[in-house]
């Protein structure tokens, strides 16, 4: 596959040629990017079937509580399910469950929220910390030296190696009795029976295997063939491609700050109509420092959103980021497309549940759509998605309409969908300095406020009036939002705008 890339794609067949296990990279790259074959054309309503076309007679291989499809974040909810609330779990990952092809930014309080649950301890999410920072910044390119370098601090300021936290879930599965993790194994389908469904998996060589579960679990990630067919083929209106490296050798890199959003020029027209490149810089374990190159678009964009195409950007644009000195190595990239979904109403929009199948993490699309911190959502929401989870099973309670109670959908993180259009550069509506300039204009602003404003906007956990409070002061002193909002939102944008913060006013979070 590398021999393939060599002339379309020169800089990546460079650098993953240099990296051990490049090959199997490109190849998870590629998986995800199959995505956009997905998103233009597929509805995939093969993925959940009526139990009535089920071959009558087929043996079933194994009976449990719990079905889950998908080992990254899925590995954090089974553990909790098995440890704590005693289901007998068994997890199917088309890769290695636990093996995610990322590493994760959150901050100290947040990791409480696993302790809590009573299955993580102290001592084991310590172990997953790699480093922790000092404090943290934004900083978006404006050409007059108007540029705000907004400090924030306690805020994704611990970087975990997800592979470490993941492991040790994946340990507490397998220690319980009865439970099963098979790796190198594809969900195909379900059936779904009044009290239970029957899911449909192939195993590494090939073996078509069925289990029988009360609850399937859906944590396939962006690629969710169910999230597909409960949502019409539109699991997400926007997305946020996002490439990196675990790197070493930068000749400049400050270990003790996290550099949380970093743009370093205008939108890009490179790849379709345009695009506002933005950099993350978060120093990691030892001398490893990661450096992350992404954007925020719709889904039906014009621009280039694979994310082969955006790890040639980056390679490109990385020197004018952080310069690479001599000694420069890179251990391994870091990649996915983290979704987004823009709710159009007062509450949730999107489908996240059906008879006796349930989805979290991305495959339901319920993080915030600005920090995009879906592993920071799952720990905050933790408590309650298995709790719920539990008390469903006891109760009997397995209907879509009962399972959909139980999910991570926050107003105030739903709203912040309408800030991240904004983040959205549109050729046809915005100058090449606007999402530089807006935000710009939100970091003065910020600045100009309490420090919890900052945080609680970095940490998802934004409060009504504090959200307005921001908004005003910006149209403040920056008019021209007034009519971006017009351009970018439209009518049916602006009032969806209005809906999302009723819905946020008449909800508890508020
Ligand atoms: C580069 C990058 C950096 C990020 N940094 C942060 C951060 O700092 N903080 C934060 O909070 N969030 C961060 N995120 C977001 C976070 O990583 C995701 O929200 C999280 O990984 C979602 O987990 P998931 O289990 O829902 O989906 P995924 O991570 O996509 O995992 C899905 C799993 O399902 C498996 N799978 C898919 N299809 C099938 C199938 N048919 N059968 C069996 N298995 C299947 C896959 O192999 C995979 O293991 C980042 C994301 C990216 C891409």
């Amino acid at each position: 596959m590398l021999e393939q890339i060599k002339h379309t794609h020169p800089l990546v067949y460079r650098n993953f040629s240099a990296l051990q296990n490049g090959e199997a990279y490109l190849r998870r790259v590629v998986e995800l990017d199959r995505y956009w074959e997905h998103a233009h054309m597929f509805s995939s309503d093969g993925a959940v079937l009526p139990g009535s076309v089920f071959p009558e007679g087929t043996p079933v291989n194994g009976e449990c509580d719990i079905f889950y499809a998908g080992g990254t974040l899925g590995l954090l909810h089974a553990a909790v399910m098995t440890k704590r609330y005693g289901q007998k779990v068994v997890l199917v990952d088309r890769h290695v469950a636990g093996t995610s092809t990322r590493d994760w930014n959150i901050s100290r309080q947040e990791l409480r929220r696993l302790e809590e649950t009573g299955v993580f301890f102290t001592g084991e999410i310590d172990s997953a910390i790699v480093r922790s920072y000092k404090t943290g910044w934004v900083e978006f390119f404006v050409e007059d030296g108007r540029q705000k370098r907004l400090y924030i601090d306690n805020v994704l300021d611990c970087a975990v190696d997800a592979d470490r936290l993941l492991g040790i879930a994946r340990r507490k599965i397998l220690a319980e009795e009865g439970n099963g993790i098979l790796d190198r194994t594809t969900f195909r389908r379900c059936y779904k029976f009044p009290d239970h469904v029957i899911v449909e998996v192939s195993g590494p060589e090939g073996e078509i295997l069925f289990f029988k579960a009360k609850v399937l679990v859906d944590v396939m990630g962006i690629l969710s063939p169910i999230a597909m067919q409960l949502n019409d083929g539109r699991s997400q209106t926007h997305v946020c491609p996002t490439v990196g490296t675990v790197a070493s050798g930068f000749q400049e890199a400050d270990y003790d700050a996290g550099e949380i959003l970093v743009s370093t020029e205008r939108a890009d027209t490179s790849a379709g109509s345009g695009r506002q490149l933005i950099w993350e810089g978060f120093p990691a374990a030892g001398k490893e420092y990661i450096t992350y190159l992404f954007f925020y678009d719709a889904v039906d964009s014009d621009n280039d959103k694979t994310l082969l195409g955006l790890f040639e950007t980056y390679f490109r644009k990385l020197p004018g980021y952080k310069k690479p000195a001599d000694d420069f190595t890179i251990h391994r990239p870091v990649f996915g497309i983290i979704p987004a979904y823009s709710h159009e109403g007062f509450s949730r929009a999107r489908e996240i549940a059906d008879d006796n199948i349930i989805l979290f993490g991305d495959a339901a699309t319920l993080h915030s759509p600005l920090t995009f911190c879906g592993f920071g959502s799952m720990v905050r929401n933790l408590q309650h998605l298995t709790a719920g989870l539990y008390q469903a099973m006891v109760a009997g309670r397995l209907s879509r309409t009962d399972l959909e109670k139980i999910s991570a959908y926050e107003p105030n993180v739903a709203s912040m969908a309408n800030l991240m259009k904004y983040m959205c550069y549109d050729a046809a509506t915005d100058t090449p300095g606007f999402v530089n300039e807006l935000m710009n204009e939100v970091m003065i602003v910020l600045d100009g406020l309490p420090h919890r404003y900052r945080q609680a906007m970095f940490r998802d956990e934004m409060r009504l009036e504090e959200f307005v409070t921001v908004l005003l002061k910006v149209a403040w002193r920056y008019p021209k939002v007034l009519k971006a909002t017009y351009d970018k939102l439209g009518v049916g944008g602006s009032v969806s705008f209005l809906k999302n913060l009723a819905g946020w006013a008449l909800s508890s979070t508020k």
